[in-house]
């Protein structure tokens, strides 16, 4: 909780990864250890936050490879490093939720190239390790959402009735560059959100991240989100209170959600004094008390049930 002018507001953190997401070594279960969930739990205490959502990565740095074929040795290497540093397997996840008494919400994570037989069975796993979501990223899981091959796993998604934050805008590293990102053009979304009106989606970052061109898919955004009552939006690495107030006005108050992105983005947000800048950052907005409130952590509390 925090207090903001006078009142107490419930905080919850819609977008983060473990603390030690970003360091090179970072591999379940060489470097987890109960002192990084103390950490987490810490900086929470520290920003005022209630709960956090915590997402898995899983990928497949090799299987992969044929994806990057046709690009610069630049670029390859550069991909390789990052798939292999931000890898995050649900097992690393599960260690957080379960020692954090319910203040870490887990969310899981799928690699979307498996077989329908594998989706079912990770799908299965993700349900017992109590996570209420799934994760998927177009950009570093090389799929399209508006492909067909990904109808199973939504299907499931939907099924199991968990939330499904997709990444949108670009990524870091060779991600940067928009030709990269293109999966994670917000009009993607459009399909499946037609498709499954009772499956909840989020677009992480409203479509908006990009170093280069910040808002770089802002107004797709808004377009799916707006013709969907199904879709939510949230604000992680987004930087702009000028497009978070215009998220509002556009898609309605109860859809845009509080992220970080913790521990990510140097200067915005980074493991030591991020998720307490971001918290002020949020707080800061232009907006009616009601709103803020809303963004903070009404609307999160709502989507997630707790
Ligand atoms: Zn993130």
């Amino acid at each position: 909780m925090i207090e903001v002018e006078g009142e107490k507001l419930l905080v919850i953190d819609s977008h983060i990864h473990p603390p030690d997401a970003l360091d090179y070594d970072h591999r379940y279960p060489h470097s987890f250890s109960p002192s990084l969930v103390e950490e987490l739990l810490a900086r929470m205490d520290e920003a005022g936050v209630d709960y956090v959502v915590m997402f898995a990565v899983e990928l497949d740095p090799e299987g992969y490879e044929h994806f990057m074929e046709s690009w610069s040795s630049h670029h390859k290497s550069m991909g390789r490093m990052i798939l292999r540093m931000v890898n995050t397997p649900n097992e690393e996840v599960k260690e957080y939720v379960k020692r954090s008494s319910g203040r870490v919400v887990g969310f899981g994570s799928i690699n979307p190239h498996l077989s329908e037989e594998s989706l079912e069975e990770k799908i299965g796993i993700i349900k017992d390790y109590g996570f209420k979501g799934l994760k998927l990223l177009p950009t570093i899981q090389f799929f399209n959402p508006a492909d067909e091959n990904l109808d199973p796993l939504f299907k499931l998604a939907y099924r199991e009735g968990l939330i499904v934050t997709i990444h949108t805008g670009c990524d870091p590293g060779p991600w940067e560059d928009p030709r990269l990102s293109a999966h994670s053009n917000p009009k993607h979304i459009e399909k499946v959100a037609s498709r499954y009106p009772g499956l909840k989606i989020v677009m992480a970052h409203m479509g908006s991240y990009s170093a280069l061109m910040p808002g770089i898919w802002f107004e797709e955004a808004m377009e799916v989100a707006g013709h969907h009552d199904n879709v939510y939006v949230d604000i992680a690495a987004v930087f702009s209170r000028r497009l978070v107030k215009e998220a509002v006005r556009r898609i309605g108050e109860d859809k845009v959600l509080f992220g970080s992105d913790y521990p990510a983005i140097g200067g915005y947000c980074d493991r030591k004094t991020g998720m307490v800048n971001c918290v002020r950052w949020a707080v800061s907005f232009d907006l009616p008390l009601r709103v803020r409130r809303k963004i903070l952590g009404e609307n999160a509390k709502k989507l997630l049930s707790l």
